[in-house]
């Protein structure tokens, strides 16, 4: 199965910093043939994303959308204007938009199918927190989410990214034991939604990747990518962590 592996700006730079990122990044991967190599850029720097990786091998994302395509919603974006923007994705069900902003499975699940309805790409992300992981919960947020935020959700163009809050952010890293045994959950509960589908479908991990534990991370027999928040804002460390070693 191809790697997918996706870099999440959050909240981060102007668009004399997109530009700057992509003059050293696009020419550092355009080698790279066996990873879906994959930004997402704050809304405002879309457009001049695009316009940098044009004829590269890189795809644009979106880092969140809003279910109806048009009309009185202040301050939303729509599925069409993602596209217009040339987003093949977008990320849907970050723990920051559960937690800040409120976004519920049910939410979760209207974006999804929106984005899937008007043939966008979705990363949709599950994790849960260090209070439910230590209190032995993780399997129960984990099908909670999956369940809820993908009813209704056919497999095609999706991808999962699996990523506990406690390791977001905070440069704690799952064990690759820990991943492992959270994405062969995840693959077990889209067996149930997909049969045999579940096996295409890539599931990333998320939290605190870095240049030094990638290549342990991917070598996880159900890690299929990754899913880069900090490590991904300087050009060399995202750089770095695409052309991951690989296993033979
Ligand atoms: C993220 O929030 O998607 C993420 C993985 O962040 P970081 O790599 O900074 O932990």
């Amino acid at each position: 199965m191809k790697y997918f592996i996706a870099a999440n700006w959050k909240m981060n730079k102007t668009l004399a910093e997109t530009r700057e990122f992509l003059r050293s990044f696009v020419p550092a991967v355009q080698k790279v043939t066996d990873v879906d190599v994959v930004l997402a850029p704050p809304f405002t720097a879309l457009e001049a994303a695009a316009e940098g990786l044009k004829g590269s091998n890189i795809q644009l994302a979106a880092q969140d959308i809003f279910w109806e395509e048009k009309g009185a919603y202040t301050g939303e974006i729509s599925s069409v204007m993602l596209l217009d923007a040339g987003c093949k994705h977008v990320i849907i069900g970050h723990s920051e938009r559960r937690q800040y902003f409120s976004e519920e499975d049910v939410i979760v699940n209207r974006k999804v199918k929106a984005a899937k309805k008007a043939g966008l790409g979705v990363i949709f992300c599950v994790g849960e927190s260090l209070e439910e992981r230590e209190a032995g919960k993780t399997f129960d947020v984990i099908k909670r989410e999956v369940e809820l935020g993908l009813a209704e959700v056919d497999p095609g163009n999706l991808v999962v990214a699996y990523e506990p809050i406690w390791a977001i952010g905070t440069g704690r890293t799952a064990t690759s034991e820990q991943a492992q045994e959270v994405h062969a959950y995840i693959r077990k509960i889209l067996g149930n939604l997909y049969g045999n589908k579940a096996e295409d479908v890539r599931i990333l991990y998320g939290g605190s990747v870095t240049p030094d534990n990638v290549d342990s991370l991917m070598a996880c027999r159900d890690v299929n990518g990754a899913l880069v928040g900090g490590a991904s804002l300087k050009p060399e460390s995202f750089a770095k962590i695409v052309c991951f070693k690989k296993e033979n």
